[in-house]
C-alpha cells in the first residue's frame, strides 16, 4: 500500500525541485545533486520537536520518555547514514566481489554505533567526516552514544564501560538526560552528517 503519511517531503538544495522518499535517499532523483543533509535536516526538526514536547510534557516520566526517544533517534540516524554512505561508496569504488563482501550484514554489524570502528571503516574509503568535528565535540558525541547504551540496555544504570567514558559518572548511578543535551547531539550530529556529504561524493568523481 502507498503510505502518503509516511513519505518525507523534502526540496533540494541546489534545483529547489520537491520530492517525496521513504526511509533515505542520498541524491535529488530530479538534478543528481547529494541531498544528504537536506534529508537529515528533516529528521533534525522531528527530533528537535519530540524535545519541544518533552519540555513542554506535564509528567516528568512521560517527558524523559519523550526524550530518551529522541536521544534514541540521533543515534539510528546516525547510524544509517554513516552505514548507508559506506555501502554507496563500497559499491562504487570496490570490485564487486569485494564490495559484496564489505556491504554484508556480517562485515558491517553494529560497526557504525562506535566512533573508532566506523572511522576505521570510513578512512579505507579515503574519508574521515569526524575530522571535521572540535575535540569536544567528538567526546560529546562518544559519550551520548555510550548513554544510549545505558539507557537503552542497562534500565539507566551507569556500567563500567559507561563510567570510562564519562570520568565523573558512577557505576549503579543512574544516568541523567537533559533536554539540552540531546539539543546538543542532534547538532553535532547533523554538522558531522554535512561534513560526510561534503567529503563522501567527491571520492567517487576522483576515482
Ligand atoms: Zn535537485
Amino acid at each position: 500500500m502507498w503510505r502518503e503519511d509516511l513519505l518525507r517531503q523534502l526540496t533540494c538544495n541546489v534545483c529547489s525541485r520537491r520530492y517525496g522518499v521513504y526511509a533515505i535517499a542520498l541524491f535529488c532523483p530530479d538534478c543528481g545533486a547529494p541531498n544528504l543533509a537536506v534529508h537529515y535536516r528533516r529528521e533534525c526538526d522531528l527530533i528537535e520537536q519530540q524535545i519541544t514536547l518533552a519540555r513542554e510534557a506535564s509528567e516528568a516520566e512521560l517527558s524523559f520518555r519523550l526524550l530518551g526517544n529522541a536521544h534514541e533517534d540521533v543515534v539510528t540516524a546516525l547510524e544509517t547514514y554513516l552505514k548507508t554512505v559506506y555501502r554507496f561508496l563500497v559499491g562504487k569504488l570496490c570490485q564487486v566481489e569485494e564490495a559484496a563482501k564489505l556491504k554484508s550484514a556480517k562485515a558491517i554489524g553494529n560497526a557504525f554505533q562506535n566512533i573508532d570502528r566506523a572511522r576505521e571503516k570510513l578512512a579505507k574509503l579515503g574519508i574521515d567526516p569526524f575530522a571535521g568535528l572540535s575535540d569536544d565535540d567528538r567526546d560529546y558525541l562518544r559519550i551520548n552514544i555510550e548513554k544510549r547504551h545505558v539507557l537503552g540496555h542497562n534500565l539507566g544504570l551507569a556500567d563500567e564501560r559507561y563510567a570510562e567514558a564519562v570520568q565523573e559518572a558512577q557505576p549503579g548511578r543512574t544516568v541523567v538526560l537533559l533536554a539540552d543535551e540531546v539539543v546538543r547531539f542532534v547538532e553535532i550530529a547533523r554538522r558531522l552528517v554535512q561534513y560526510l556529504e561534503a567529503q563522501a561524493f567527491p571520492v567517487i568523481d576522483a576515482a
